[in-house]
């Protein structure tokens, strides 16, 4: 089969319910897919049961199909992929690429939480497993968005944990081999995961897989200027005000609120979006939302 033109996807984790700022790179990520004539597609990233909240990846789906925002495939769910992560996990052990690592938070504090060596003073039940950064692994990206970017992921981050010592698998692993067997081409999300994206390139280049292009949106902040976050319980985006919150959406993305005078409800409004949408006018930041009060 030849690989697709393009391939978006969005990725959320069922930790609370869609709230302006998830719904900013569910739309975000739509419409960049829509305007390059591409795919869009749906993952749950249900790999952290602590921090899920029971029912959230049903109402999250429930939110996005009354918004009009259709996958153009069936909903994948990280928790039943566990032997795709398992057998990336082997590769990278038996290429030498990564090992097991006994060390603690508290043997790491020394050096900031960063792993540089193993310090460990005992060996633990199960170690977790880490990716072997070494010095210099410099990585550079264009982002569509937000421009040309740098990291240096031995300096900044060190050697990444891809299984951790509690049995769970690492975002930076499960995202890495659900991009590439999707044959997910873009990867459009919020800005708050732009210092991932190194980790996830040298994850990329170990693993033999072809890197995606990256946009990292606009982070909707609160009117102290801190990013919303599902977990800590931000205002949902309702049903009742599912036009509302695309047309927030969409200002926030910087297009002109003009284009979709006279829209209906979706899906009339979803398709006068994608035929106005313009990706040039996506600002870099956003200024702090100051929250409505309903
Ligand atoms: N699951 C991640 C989140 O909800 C996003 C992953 C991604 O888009 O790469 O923050």
């Amino acid at each position: 089969a030849t690989p697709p033109g393009y391939r978006g996807r969005f990725a959320p984790s069922p930790t609370g319910d869609l709230h302006p700022g998830s719904l900013l790179a569910a739309f975000g990520s739509w419409l960049l897919a829509r305007h390059a004539g591409g795919e869009w597609w749906l993952r749950v990233e249900d790999l952290d049961p602590p921090r899920e909240v029971a029912g959230a990846a049903e109402r999250q789906l429930a939110t996005l199909a009354a918004l009009g925002l259709h996958p153009d495939a069936p909903v994948v769910r990280q928790s039943d992929r566990h032997a795709l992560y398992a057998a990336a996990l082997e590769r990278l052990l038996d290429d030498g690429l990564a090992f097991a690592c006994h060390c603690t938070r508290s043997e790491l504090a020394a050096t900031g939480g960063i792993h540089r060596a193993c310090v460990a003073r005992s060996r633990r039940r199960q170690p977790a497993i880490r990716l072997r950064v070494p010095e210099a692994s410099i990585v550079t990206f264009d982002d569509l968005i937000q421009g040309p970017q740098r990291q240096d992921v031995a300096d900044d981050v060190g050697d990444f944990v891809l299984r951790r010592a509690d049995g769970l698998w690492a975002y930076q692993l499960a995202v890495v081999v659900d991009d590439a067997e999707q044959g997910i081409t873009d990867v459009v999300r919020g800005a708050d995961l732009l210092d991932s994206t190194g980790r996830q390139i040298l994850l990329q280049r170990a693993l033999g897989l072809p890197v995606p292009r990256h946009a990292h949106l606009p982070l909707v902040t609160d009117a102290t200027g801190r990013k919303l976050s599902k977990s800590e319980g931000a205002a949902p985006v309702g049903p009742g005000a599912v036009r509302a919150s695309l047309v927030e959406a969409w200002r926030a993305l910087g297009q002109d609120p003009e284009a979709l005078a006279g829209a209906g409800d979706p899906p009339g409004l979803l398709a006068l979006a994608a035929a106005r949408f313009d990706p040039a006018r996506i600002p870099v930041a956003l200024p702090p939302r100051v929250q409505t009060m309903r």
